[in-house]
């Protein structure tokens, strides 16, 4: 055998079907793939979920990750149900992915993101696709609760929401400028601080105004949570829709909540829902929400670690978590303090400044 392939590390085995078996595990294995130089080979790709297989939007993550990281590729097409992606070097840089649908262009930035933060130059994303999906965060979510959060451990981005897209038009646009990450500090928020504030925004995009969408859901969200301030906001784009969210400020923390409008749902259907989870977090006493917890697990686990309370640690953030101890050497733990009440650490072996 010759030298350099002696010396590769041998393929890290994923089987796509464990845990959540969501498009997680492919994301962050494309992540720490990169980062790590390691390749993988992913078989039972989204084995868990109704419609099997890489759906556009895996694809396109896959092909933005091969693009940055000159990766040699198999089974890259739709509905493979096995990839095996081994990365060359990473190059930050300005890129334009489109994901020609209105699949998740948030969750492209995810798979995108740390990788690109550890590289030497700085790098700017535009992605198009859609910016307000189900079951991934929204481009609010990512600007007013993920990035800010990412600033206390030394993340440095600028996101501009520039075009919205919801589904099936899409045809949103999202862009965001990568500072090399240089400070990398370690994550305390146990502790939340006091309350300062609740907040609701909400916006539609090329719906009728006569149905009052957005001014009915803060209205039931004031109803229900005595806001501090709610507000309509605009939103550009082709695409039909409607958002809304609800910003909780405490002194150390502010999380976002939200949610989307749904055809046979009423606002205030919409709202009420909304209003209840916020209602659980207040009551909760814990730091970051659900999905937040599993978005802040590979930064820590790629800085100095830090420890954090959550509200639940949902199966995903288990297959998570699970996902990166197979790249990285670090530990993770989820103490359970109380009903709805969590401490997360994660421990990095060697601490990387
Ligand atoms: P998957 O279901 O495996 O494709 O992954 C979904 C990703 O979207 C996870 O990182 C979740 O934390 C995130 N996500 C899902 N729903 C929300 C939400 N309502 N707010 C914020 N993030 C979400």
């Amino acid at each position: 055998m010759n030298k350099a392939l002696a010396n590769m590390p041998a393929t890290i085995q994923i089987d796509g079907s464990q845990g959540e078996g969501g498009g997680q595990i492919l994301r962050t294995a494309l992540a720490l793939s990169m980062i790590t130089g390691q390749a993988f080979e992913l078989i039972n790709i989204r084995a868990g979920r109704k419609k099997s297989g890489l759906m556009r939007q895996h694809l396109v993550c896959v092909q933005a990750s091969q693009h940055i990281s000159q990766a040699y590729v198999e089974g890259a097409e739709l509905h493979s149900q096995r990839l095996y992606f081994a990365p060359q070097h990473v190059q930050s840089g300005k890129y334009q992915f489109q994901i020609g649908s209105a699949g998740s262009t948030t969750l492209v930035l995810q798979t995108l993101l740390p990788a690109l933060l550890l590289q030497d130059g700085a790098s700017e994303l535009t992605i198009t696709g859609g910016t307000h999906n189900p079951l991934a965060p929204t481009a609010d979510f990512i600007e007013h609760c993920f990035l800010p959060t990412l600033t206390k451990i030394g993340i440095e981005t600028e996101f501009k929401l520039n075009k919205a897209g919801f589904f099936p038009i899409g045809a949103g646009e999202i862009q965001i400028k990568i500072q090399p990450w240089q400070h990398r500090n370690k994550l305390n928020l146990l502790d939340r601080g006091a309350l300062q504030g609740t907040e609701a925004f909400a916006a539609v995009l090329n719906l009728s105004e006569e149905a009052q969408i957005a001014q009915r859901e803060l209205a039931t969200l004031n109803k229900r949570l005595k806001l501090d301030t709610q507000q309509l906001f605009h939103l550009n784009g082709i695409s039909q829709g409607n958002t809304v969210y609800v910003k909780v400020e405490h002194q150390q923390h502010i999380q976002l909540f939200t949610a989307l409008g749904e055809m046979r749902k009423s606002a205030e259907q919409i709202a009420n829902r909304l209003a209840e989870q916020v209602k659980q977090y207040i009551a909760s006493q814990a730091a970051v929400d659900e999905y937040l917890t599993d978005q802040l697990l590979l930064p820590l686990a790629l800085g100095q670690g830090g420890e954090f309370t959550a509200q639940c640690i949902s199966e995903h953030t288990h297959t998570q978590a699970s996902m990166i101890e197979k790249f990285i050497d670090c530990e993770i733990e989820f103490i359970e303090l109380n009903k709805n009440l969590f401490q997360v650490t994660v421990k990095v072996k060697e601490a990387h400044s």
